[in-house]
């Protein structure tokens, strides 16, 4: 089989259903550059909140994005995202910032801005040498890269992602963020059609990242 010279992988799924922590692994696996997409809109809202400007004032909204300069920072395999030349740091996972990113990210425009932004990054990733790229979120395989050469789309129960949430000591509304992320018009959480469906509940992470690793294997006859 002819090696692809470059791949795109991309991971679905709900909140804390483990897609960073496996999409971290496998790019420093198979030299991939890895974007995580949740960051992206939780550095926006970050920047929103730090800006007053509420979900709800559409024209403050767009006023805000057209006055956000979005570069990307690499650090180690990650691409991280700055705005106006600066990194948002660990208010990304503030309470505040868990409330309110459901609420940001169904606004259409914002997310018409992260998704240009989201599809350069292959660039990105192709310019800085990389293998290939992992991108993870809630929309990669149905609206970001529906062509990427391997989809996946993990889910778990509820009750097992809050469990999971509160041991790493962060108060987060996951069901919550499901029900919005899954029912806003503009690019639903779903799993997209033909996708590797993954259900976690009762597999430890590494037995997530050896499942797909294993299809990345085979396919780049790495086994
Ligand atoms: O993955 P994480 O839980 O950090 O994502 C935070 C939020 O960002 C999600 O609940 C969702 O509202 C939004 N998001 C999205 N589309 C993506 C990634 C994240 O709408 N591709």
């Amino acid at each position: 089989m002819k090696q692809p010279l470059f791949i795109i992988v991309a991971i679905d799924g709900g909140a804390a259903a483990g897609k960073s922590s496996t999409a971290r692994v496998l790019s420093e696996r198979f030299n991939l550059m890895h974007a995580d997409t949740g960051s992206y809109f939780r550095a926006l809202t970050a920047e929103m909140l730090r800006r007053g400007v509420s979900p709800g004032d559409l024209p403050a909204v767009r006023a805000a994005l057209a006055d956000m300069k979005l570069a990307t920072r690499i650090a180690s395999r990650s691409a991280l995202i700055e705005i106006g030349g600066r990194l948002i740091g660990s208010e990304i996972r503030s309470p505040e910032v868990n409330a309110a990113v459901s609420h940001f990210a169904a606004i259409p425009e914002l997310r018409s801005v992260l998704l240009e932004y989201e599809r350069g990054q292959a660039a990105v990733a192709r310019e800085r040498g990389f293998r290939g790229l992992v991108m993870d979120g809630r929309d990669i395989g149905t609206v970001i890269f529906p062509d990427a050469d391997f989809r996946f789309f993990l889910h778990a129960d509820p009750a097992e992602r809050a469990r999971r949430r509160e041991k790493e000591g962060e108060r987060d509304a996951v069901a919550e963020r499901d029900r919005i992320d899954s029912s806003r018009k503009t690019a639903p959480l779903a799993c997209p059609a033909g996708a590797t469906s993954i259900d976690s509940t009762h597999m430890t992470l590494q037995q997530v990242i050896e499942r797909m690793a294993s299809s990345l294997a085979e396919a780049l006859g790495q086994t």
